[in-house]
């Protein structure tokens, strides 16, 4: 089962559980968490580079246009709580 690492969208917010970062053990086919199993504030998956290849540099691999091929979407912040899809 692949281990998916989470963090808190709004540090100011979060518990020193999500604060830094946490990982979970999920199936592929689970939902991605939401919120912080502790304190329930908003957190949002951390793109791994582990398990797409272990030959290519973290810069490529976290590239908008890889991101895109693998299907994720880069977030931005914006403001306090907001994202903007690019
Ligand atoms: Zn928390």
């Amino acid at each position: 089962m692949p281990t998916y690492e989470y963090i808190a969208v709004n540090a100011a917010k979060a518990c020193d559980h999500c604060r830094a970062g946490f990982e979970v053990r999920q199936r592929m086919s689970d939902e991605p968490l939401k919120n912080c199993p502790q304190c329930g504030n908003a957190v949002q998956r951390v793109i791994s580079a582990v398990g797409i290849s272990t030959r290519k540099s973290t810069k490529s691999l976290l590239s908008d246009e890889n991101i895109k091929k693998h299907g994720f979407t880069r977030l931005v912040k914006e403001d306090e709580g907001k994202y903007r899809k690019i």
